[in-house]
């Protein structure tokens, strides 16, 4: 077996037991493999040894990998912080999910973006669950405006929230903004608000997985744990 391969197994036995011990059906858990700073023939080796989803952070990069990925794959991911002037492009590569959105502006880019097609784009709002000024997404309490707004863009679909965890020495330190996800899915679930179907929670990376897992994740983002460490050039992000 290869290494990558032996690492994706790893981390899908890792992701079952934790499903299984929080009495969830294992099938209900997508594991995105985040291929950020890898090259295009690392994601094809991935998807050979059976990962189905990849994620990228940077739009020109996915834009330069994706026509090199030859291998099938059921979704390709961005879930990186974007930018309104990069929203076209990255719909021109059919991500099966944006995971990123945190702002109205951002919303209305990609809304127009969609204008004049039959396509319905799939989309995660980015909560900040932590706090953290570093992090992008919104705050908690600005969620059912952007929702309000959003419902009324043309070509958008918003199915859950995603949130980056706090990062520290300590995994069990995430769990309270995992914590904080799900009750702000289903608060928001509860208001009216028109083509809101919430099904998808974005949360866990390589550190903390099991535990969003715990808390109810049903999309984890995994990049190390599945393509090894990155190196310093790419660590940063
Ligand atoms: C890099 C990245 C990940 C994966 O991080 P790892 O710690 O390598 O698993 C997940 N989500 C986002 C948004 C990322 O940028």
């Amino acid at each position: 077996m290869t290494e990558a391969g032996a690492r994706i197994r790893e981390v899908m036995a890792r992701a079952q037991a934790a499903a299984e011990k929080a009495g969830r059906d294992p099938a209900g858990i997508t594991l995105v493999g985040v291929s950020k700073t890898r090259t295009a023939s690392e994601v094809n080796a991935a998807l050979r040894e059976g990962l189905r989803h990849f994620g990228e952070n940077r739009v020109q990069e996915a834009a330069d990998k994706l026509p090199l990925i030859t291998e099938s794959y059921a979704g390709f991911h961005f879930v990186g912080h974007l930018q309104s002037n990069k929203a076209k492009l990255l719909l021109s590569l059919n991500p099966s999910l944006i995971h990123s959105v945190d702002s109205q502006h951002l919303a209305r880019a990609l809304s127009h973006a969609l204008e004049g097609t039959e396509r319905i784009q799939d989309i995660l709002l980015q909560v900040n669950t932590s706090g953290e000024v570093s992090k992008f997404g919104m705050h908690g309490f600005e969620l059912p405006e952007l929702a309000r707004g959003i419902a009324k863009m043309p070509g958008l679909r918003i199915r859950g929230l995603m949130t980056i965890a706090r990062l520290s020495e300590d995994p069990e330190e995430a769990r309270a903004d995992f914590k904080t996800l799900r009750l702000l899915a289903e608060q928001l679930q509860s208001l009216a608000i028109p083509k809101l179907e919430l099904g998808i929670l974005s949360m866990g990376m390589s550190n903390d997985f099991e535990i969003a897992i715990a808390e109810g994740a049903t999309h984890i983002r995994i990049g190390s744990a599945v393509f090894g460490e990155r190196t310093l050039a790419g660590a940063e992000r």
